[in-house]
């Protein structure tokens, strides 16, 4: 049998083991590889006995997005955030929204090649407030989302980790030093279905939510898609709000977004819009400031309102935004309330359009 040959940037987040394998610590699996082996993200793997990453520097594809798609309802409001994404993935969702390409195999999905200075120097010239770190998880490829990241900073353009959160503590520490805002998903609130449908630790999701919150100042929301039958269950809905509440505090947003039959799992219906709207009731009724609903038209569960007197004050349908009503501050013209998050004297007007982008060409 032919071997493959693997090349890649050695990375930083390993070590050797006394039985000769060698293991990965950037996330909780703990990869422990002999040479030659893939981990189960599969972009990083054993070669000339060190951790490499195959993807540095490769992207599926760049676009232009709306900030509200990440999806961030208080970072820089209607804005355009340069997006990409690798290969790969370190969780194994049965229910995968976006599986051509986390669970894409042979690299042919990650064609594109662009270096961290090209992608800052494209966010640039196209207008973008922000890169995010987008369609597959950011945290598989760490080195490369860093570089990004540092290079967006030199040029003052903001950088977006849209990420599950499974990420060993030590490689969080630089990974979220380097990183403005998050979108975390909260997959679910039991371990079963972690551990059922994901083959991962709800308790590390937990940790890195914590750590968010408590040791940096990294702006983050958090997206839980709901799926019919598997977490859309009042007390666990209940659950997963108080512990925010508890844990995180009522500022940090919360999305509530439909599942649509995907992946490995086809045999479930789409998450029907009451669910969603029950489960925004929930947090509220809660006392959780910001809590939307995703992925169905709902105006009134995606605009934000003040939680002190309950005026409108940013008026969304999907990713289009209306009405304005905060200050240059973000206080709420009405009452003077701060609204959480990170807003400029004006809105941004990318609107709800998506457009792709050759980097390279414009670097
Ligand atoms: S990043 Fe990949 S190789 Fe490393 S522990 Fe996680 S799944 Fe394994």
């Amino acid at each position: 049998m032919e071997h493959e040959t693997i090349e890649g940037l050695p990375g930083r987040y390993w070590h050797r083991l006394e039985d000769g394998r060698v293991q990965c610590d950037i996330c909780p699996r703990y990869c422990k590889l002999q040479e030659g082996q893939r981990g189960l993200c599969f972009v990083r793997a054993r070669a000339d006995d060190a951790i490499v990453l195959t993807t540095y520097g490769r992207s599926s594809g760049f676009c232009i997005d709306p900030i509200e798609k990440k999806p961030l309802n208080h970072f820089f409001p209607g804005t355009p955030v340069l997006s990409f994404g690798t290969a790969g993935c370190n969780l194994t969702c049965k229910f995968c929204q976006n599986w051509s390409i986390s669970k894409a195999r042979a690299l042919d999905r990650v064609q594109d090649h662009a270096s961290p200075e090209a992608i800052a120097q494209a966010a640039l010239a196209s207008g973008c407030r922000s890169v995010a770190f987008t369609y597959n998880d950011p945290v598989i490829f760490l080195e490369y989302a860093i570089d990004v990241a540092q290079a967006c900073r030199a040029k003052g353009i903001k950088t977006v980790a849209v990420s599950a959160g499974y990420i060993a503590p030590e490689p969080r520490l630089e990974f979220f030093r380097s990183m403005d805002a998050a979108n975390i998903d909260l997959k679910g609130f039991t371990e079963d279905f972690y551990r059922n449908l994901c083959s991962g630790k709800l308790a590390a999701v937990l940790d890195t939510l914590c750590y968010l919150k408590h040791e940096t100042d990294v702006w983050f929301e958090i997206t839980t898609l709901l799926i019919p039958g598997e977490n859309d269950s009042r007390h666990e809905i209940e659950a997963l709000c108080n512990w925010v509440r508890e844990q995180l505090g009522v500022d940090v947003p919360l999305h509530f977004t439909a599942f649509h039959p995907d992946w490995k799992m086809r045999d479930k219906p789409p998450t029907p819009p009451a669910t969603l709207r029950m489960a925004r009731g929930i947090g509220r009724r809660q006392g959780l400031r910001y809590v939307y609903t995703g992925n169905i038209h709902d105006p009134d569960g995606q605009s934000t309102y003040c939680h002190r007197c309950g005026a409108l004050l940013i008026e969304r349908d999907w990713y289009d935004l209306a009405d304005w009503n905060l200050t240059a501050q973000g206080n709420c013209r009405r009452c003077g309330a701060q609204c959480a998050g990170l807003f400029e004297a004006k809105p941004g007007s990318w609107g709800r359009r998506r457009l792709p982008v050759n980097v390279r060409a414009m670097a």
